[in-house]
């Protein structure tokens, strides 16, 4: 949600800028703007759309400049259009501002500041900002960064922020607070960016902002101090992401890219963590809490969207598993309804990105009544990771399309690894079960590889149900949580309304919408609740809605009772979601791209939802 690039040094700051900005597109956005600093002064360039749309507004102006701060916006205050996309000058367009998150007091600031005759340009809460900030330096007449630390001060909200200041071209000002900002390190010059994929071209050295840190650029040297001014110590991390990952590779989209990555994907969240010739499972980040977590009276686990499924897929397995008792919480709702936390809870905090607003105030909410929190996040250095106790990185490498593929599959695969170790430890499974299951799950990455296999046969049926107005989709037990993720793909990113149901409780409502114009998705492998889904297509079948069945490979009845099958192949039962789910990722990727929708970035979605 929200991209922010800034740039000081010796480069043309512009085209810097304007490759960063596309790279952050993935995140998600409405309008996008830069503001350069040259001799000429400060000058904002902004525009509702895409990248290129700012780009082609770009065209025979001179763009000269070695500093720059640029910004792609997701609105929140106000509606997306050229005025209200960032960057934002200040009263005296002295200073110009970009911002990720909401200034909640940003009405009460605004009503004293027009008191004092400032007149406000757009109607975003990140304008008001840079006119305080801007106010309190002239009003106490003090040095940029001590107005930014003393407004910050008074600041209720989230931000990441970069401030370029028409008196000194040599500066820029950063600060964060629960959203994410990088800092790139090269040879006298800095980036500052929401995420890595900017900067990786020019400098692997980065620094993390941490919450509450102003990062100073000037005259080539950096600081960092606290909102108090106590000086805080750089922290340079070596990146370890390399450019290929986040480019398409012959791809027509990201999403295909990840969708096909999943073998390796999968595989890169067991790698040093599973090892089948030896039969051992050790999960490095919770080895400390193991003891504890095999007495565990309660699993809670929050997270949101495809997260939140993800986290209903692992309450089956650690609950049939571990036989430890699971609740599975919208972070968004945990967070605002008292929950009961005990200081002997465990909780699960799952987020691709690890940047998610509600599941890290969901995550500070648990903390402060003393429960232990581990983080499932994708993104290596993120928020999540850093404010948990402990946790197991994903390792699917970068996820750009906005829909989730390859970063689901891998959380489920360690919330698998997680409920099969803490099983093991707590002796609720028999050691031949432990050893079958590494076995199975070691065969995971290699059946997904023959799952896509299906993805021409996939693309004819998609083609079929292009212009489809409603899903449903259908599973049991396991698979009722893949049905629910195979309806959030389609909803995502084809714009079709998709329902996912536990399939027996079709006869308690959705039935009434099946008919001849009706698709319906069922999930029905072999598994404990095969006979009974058997029934319920039966049912689908009876009232005419027209029917796509995942089955078990080799399996004889459903083929003869549905209008189409895709196959994947046998497994253990808990291990079936991380095949189920591959066909569902196919089906609404190809009839997205059908119906001529921007797959990779969906509209209103956001990549990384770093407000609530
Ligand atoms: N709240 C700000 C706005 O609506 C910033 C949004 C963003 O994070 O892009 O302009």
């Amino acid at each position: 949600m929200c991209g922010i690039v800034a740039y000081v040094g010796h480069r043309e700051a512009c085209p810097l800028i304007l490759k960063g900005l596309k790279r952050l597109e993935y995140r998600g956005y409405d309008s996008a703007g830069v503001a350069l600093l040259n001799g000429e002064g400060l000058k904002i360039y902004k525009k509702k759309g895409k990248v290129v749309d700012l780009e082609n507004e770009l065209q025979n102006k001179d763009l000269h400049a070695t500093v720059g701060i640029g910004h792609t916006r997701w609105a929140t205050h106000g509606e997306p259009n050229d005025v209200n996309a960032h960057p934002h000058y200040s009263n005296h367009k002295k200073l110009a501002i970009i911002h990720n998150g909401i200034i909640e007091n940003y009405d009460s600031l605004k009503q004293a500041l027009l008191k004092k005759g400032h007149e406000f340009r757009s109607q975003t809460d990140s304008e008001v900002l840079v006119h305080f900030i801007e106010d309190i330096q002239q009003e106490t007449n003090c040095s940029l960064e001590e107005a930014v630390r003393l407004a910050l001060q008074e600041v209720v909200g989230a931000y990441a922020i970069v401030l370029i200041s028409e008196d000194d071209p040599t500066q820029l000002i950063a600060a964060r607070k629960s959203s994410p900002l990088v800092i790139g390190v090269g040879e006298n010059e800095f980036f500052f960016a929401s995420d890595a994929t900017p900067i990786i071209e020019y400098t692997k050295d980065v620094i993390y902002l941490d919450d509450n840190q102003v990062a100073l650029v000037r005259q080539g040297e950096l600081k960092i101090v606290n909102l108090e001014n106590e000086r805080q110590a750089p922290y340079i991390q070596k990146l370890e992401l390399e450019l290929e990952a986040i480019e398409k590779g012959g791809y027509d989209h990201f999403m295909l890219k990840e969708i096909f990555e999943q073998p390796r994907s999968i595989a890169d969240s067991m790698r040093g963590r599973v090892n089948r010739e030896e039969g051992t499972l050790q999960l490095g980040g919770l080895s400390d809490y193991m003891d504890k977590l095999a007495e565990a009276k309660r699993i809670i686990i929050v997270g949101c969207g495809t997260s939140w499924h993800a986290g209903l897929v692992a309450e089956y397995i650690f609950e049939e598993l571990a036989r430890i008792p699971v609740e599975v919480e919208y972070a968004s709702e945990f967070r605002y309804r008292n929950p009961i936390i005990n200081a002997d809870d465990f909780v699960i905090a799952i987020s691709q990105s690890g940047e998610t607003a509600d599941t890290l105030a969901a995550i500070q909410l648990a903390k402060s009544k003393g429960a232990t929190i581990f983080g499932v996040c994708n993104v290596v250095g993120s928020s999540i990771a850093r404010e948990t106790h402990a946790g197991a990185y994903t390792h699917a490498g970068p996820e750009i399309g906005v829909a989730s593929t390859k970063a689901f599959t891998a959380q489920v695969t360690v919330l698998t690894q997680m409920a099969i170790a803490i099983a093991h430890k707590r002796g609720s499974i028999t050691e031949e079960l432990y050893q079958q299951l590494l076995l199975d799950l070691s065969a995971i990455p290699q059946k997904v590889g023959q799952v896509l296999k299906a993805a021409d046969r996939i693309k004819e049926i998609a083609y079929i149900f292009t212009y489809a107005r409603n899903f449903i989709y259908l599973g049991r037990g396991l698979n009722f949580p893949v049905a629910l993720e195979g309806a959030l793909k389609l909803k995502e990113i084809s714009y079709i309304h998709a329902e996912g149901y536990p399939a027996a409780e079709m006869k308690h409502g959705p039935i009434a919408l099946i008919d001849e114009d009706m698709p319906v998705v069922f999930i029905a492998t072999k598994d404990s609740s095969y006979e009974k889904i058997v029934s319920n297509i039966q049912e689908v079948k009876a009232r005419k809605g027209r029917v796509i069945a995942i089955v078990t490979e080799g399996d004889e009845l459903i083929p003869n009772m549905v209008d189409f099958v895709i196959e994947v192949p046998e497994t253990h039962d808990i291990l079936i979601p991380l095949l189920s789910s591959i066909p569902l990722q196919l089906l609404s990727y190809y009839v997205a791209v059908m119906r001529g929708r921007n797959v990779d970035q969906p509209r209103n979605l956001a990549k990384s939802v770093t407000v609530e």
